[in-house]
């Protein structure tokens, strides 16, 4: 064996000649990876006894994309399209044995090669998008050369990587290995060697497929909504189609290099690091979790209900509890019936879905829950129903076991010290439904235990779901940051905008809907009941009044067919309601504020500033650990779009000073004590720091 640097080395096997990687831990492309393989293919066009090359991964996969940690940094010689180059120039056929996975310019180096070779289990992709970006190394031109452009495009524009079986029926590879990969990766090499060189990027240009175009279009403009680089990724392909490889190369790279430099990436590798580092907690390194197997829920409502399924997707057995007998029988009725639909789907089998439906045993005392591990309340959002439920829990539940709150606003403090044994209580904050949405706010008390939060950052993974640590303080991270959202669009409304105005124009920015259409979805009493509770001089009273005013009348939003818009029977649309106009006006009268003609930007910046100033505010309080904690919050719980990397990220890339001028401009037009300036953001602005980047 030849070492030819610290991570490729190579072995003659009788003629073939294997150039093997091992850059731990998915073997990224790195830049000692591409200079090695560089050498490497020199070597083998040298060495008189090779026939052919293999180029194969150690360790649990193949390439498994660029070295994204390379990207802000200028380019390093060799780059990725010159080891294309190096695979496709060199004299020999060479065979990519692929296993694990193959994503980006891992896929794109494969196609490089003369064939491709797959382990059964493997997948190949090149989710480029998912961060702002197109492949980059001609792999928007070899695809399409070698699968035709349909299938390209639907690889390229999804991003979402494919199997062995599909890649083989497309012709993406060319063989699934029986037995061992590398031996079978040999024997195919031999064959190639005996058939002559095959370079990827003479192969004749791809037709032209209109529809295929018109559909991942659609697609793109859907379901991926404002962004860039999926559009892109088809001018990329098509340029391959045009025929000549080096200047359909060219084109990709042009792209490549102005979607790399631009916002929309950077905010979307902002919010890939970010999430990974949400579930970092500095002092936690070395602390071992508790052991969770049995998880008990106490309220079998809509939360507690999509908590359990949550768990039995995980494997976990759970015992559901409702002191209500009707709640509870409703509670497991809907957990069988989102079995029932995921079977009838072909989403999981039919005896798995029994499996997970039987995990979920329910009661309607709390005894059962003695021997769980973790019991997770989400009963009535109540302090006092809260704090005898945690008083009752802190004797019945076995020594060590973890207390979780699913509590949207409460104080978690609070309701730890009921429970006597504060160190095993935390929040654990689901969104609704609880299944399906990714993100879990862990909360942190005063007097949460290290290993208890290790524990609940253990069981986010477990779950599949995306956590954020926040501290204690009136709804955490998340709904603390939606109250301020709210509160503007309240206040808009009384200023003049309409509710279709104010939601069109944040539905323009790139949210999913607009804040009063959410309300209406969520409910409208729900932000009422807990506003309820508070003095009136704690929050902006005012802004929520038409609220207050819809609830009074029976107006909850969808569940009752009319909220801030009308709906039709059975339908979801909502429809302007001159009733509700009339309200609004009725009430900006009594307050003396006339109406005025509001520009969209304006509507925009009021919602969306609101959220930045707040973000930075509970920077400033400590409440979150990092400014990537909240965009991650607001990304994942909220709908902000990923491809603005969060609000955080959206404020430094508008420019904090400009930002902070316009809060400045809102807060001495309203006179209002909630819209002044957060002190962080003024001292970032004024020092040329960052929200995202900040860090507690
Ligand atoms: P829900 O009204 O649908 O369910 C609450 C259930 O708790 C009911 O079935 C009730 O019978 C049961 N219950 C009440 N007191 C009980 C007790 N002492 N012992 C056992 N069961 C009891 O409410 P939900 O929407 O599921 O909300 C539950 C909690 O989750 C609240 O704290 C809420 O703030 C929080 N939360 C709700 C959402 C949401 O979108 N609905 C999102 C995040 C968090």
């Amino acid at each position: 064996m030849t070492q030819i640097n610290q991570t490729v080395s190579t072995q003659l096997e009788d003629d073939i000649y294997v150039i093997s990687v091992d850059n731990p831990p998915v073997n990224a492309l790195s830049h000692a990876v591409r200079e090695g393989l560089v050498a490497a293919l020199e070597a083998l066009a040298a060495e008189p006894a090779a026939r052919a090359g293999v180029i194969a991964c150690k360790g649990r996969t193949f390439f498994s994309g660029a070295d994204i940690s390379e990207f802000g940094k200028p380019p390093k010689f060799p780059i990725l399209p010159e080891v294309m180059t190096a695979i496709e120039e060199c004299p020999k056929p060479v065979v990519a044995a692929i296993h694990g996975m193959a994503l980006g310019g891992g896929f794109e180096t494969a196609l490089a090669c003369d064939a491709r070779i797959m382990a059964p289990d493997a997948k190949l992709g090149l989710p480029e998008v998912t961060l702002g970006l197109i492949p980059g190394a001609g792999g928007a031109q070899r695809l399409p050369r070698l699968v035709g452009l349909g299938p390209a495009l639907e690889m390229i524009v999804t991003g979402k990587p494919i199997g062995a079986a599909k890649a083989a029926e497309i012709g993406a590879i060319d063989r699934i290995a029986e037995g061992e990969l590398l031996a079978a990766a040999r024997d195919f090499a031999r064959e190639r060697a005996a058939a002559g060189k095959r370079k990827t990027s003479a192969l004749p240009a791809p037709a032209r497929d209109e529809e295929a175009v018109a559909a991942q279009t659609a697609y793109a403009k859907k379901r991926l909504r404002g962004q860039i680089a999926p559009l892109k990724a088809i001018e990329a392909a098509l340029a391959a189609c045009d025929g000549d490889f080096e200047e359909g190369s060219a084109r990709e790279r042009k792209l490549f290099e102005e979607l790399r430099g631009g916002a929309q990436s950077r905010a979307l590798r902002h919010i890939f690091f970010a999430e990974r580092e949400s579930r970092k907690v500095p002092g936690l390194e070395n602390v071992s979790p508790r052991e969770v197997a049995r998880v008990g829920i106490i309220g079998a409502g809509t939360m507690g209900s999509g908590i359990a399924i949550a768990c039995a997707d995980a494997g976990l057995g759970v015992r559901l509890v409702d002191l209500s007998e009707e709640a509870l029988a409703r509670g497991l009725a809907r957990i069988a019936e989102n079995y029932r639909s995921q079977a009838a789907k072909g989403r999981i089998s039919a005896e798995e879905a029994a499996r997970r439906e039987n995990a979920v045993a329910g009661a309607t005392s709390l005894a059962p829950l003695a021997d769980c591990d973790l019991v997770i309340e989400a009963v009535f959002e109540d302090l006092d129903v809260k704090k005898s439920v945690f008083e009752q829990l802190g004797g019945l539940a076995r020594p060590g076991a973890i207390l979780a709150t699913n509590t949207s606003y409460l104080d978690v403090n609070e309701i730890a010290r009921a429970s006597g044994r504060p160190g095993d209580v935390l929040g654990l904050h689901f969104f609704s439904p609880a299944h399906i949405m990714k993100l879990l706010e862990i909360v942190r008390g005063a007097e949460t235990a290290d290993d208890a939060l290790a524990t609940a950052l253990a069981l986010a993974r477990r779950l599949g779901k995306t956590p954020v640590v926040a501290g204690v303080c009136r709804g955490f991270i998340g709904n603390r940051m939606m109250q301020c959202y709210q509160r503007e669009a309240g206040r808009l409304l009384l200023e003049g905008a309409s509710p279709a105005r104010i939601d069109a124009a944040l539905y323009e920015f790139g949210m999913p809907m607009g804040p009063l259409a959410m309300l209406d979805l969520a409910g409208v009493d729900i932000g009422q009941a807990m506003r309820a509770k508070l003095d009136p001089s704690e929050y902006d009273f005012d802004a929520f009044r038409v609220h207050a005013k819809l609830v009074e009348l029976g107006r909850l939003g969808q569940k009752t067919g009319a909220g801030f818009y009308a709906y039709e029977e059975g339908s979801r649309t909502p429809l302007p309601d001159p009733v509700v106009t009339d309200i609004i006006r009725e009430i900006a009268d009594a307050l003396e504020i006339a109406p005025r003609e509001i520009p969209d930007r304006e509507i925009v910046e009021r919602c969306i500033f609101a959220v930045v100033n707040e973000g930075a505010q509970i920077l400033d309080d400590k409440i979150a650990l990092r400014g990537g904690d909240i965009d991650v919050a607001y990304v994942h719980g909220y709908g902000f779009p990923r491809h603005l990397g969060g609000p955080m990220k959206y404020a430094d890339e508008s420019g904090l000073s400009d930002v902070l001028a316009r809060i400045r401009e809102f807060h001495a037009q309203s006179g209002r004590d909630w819209l002044r300036p957060a002190p962080l953001l003024e001292r970032l602005a004024n020092s040329g720091g960052a929200l995202s980047t900040y860090r507690n």
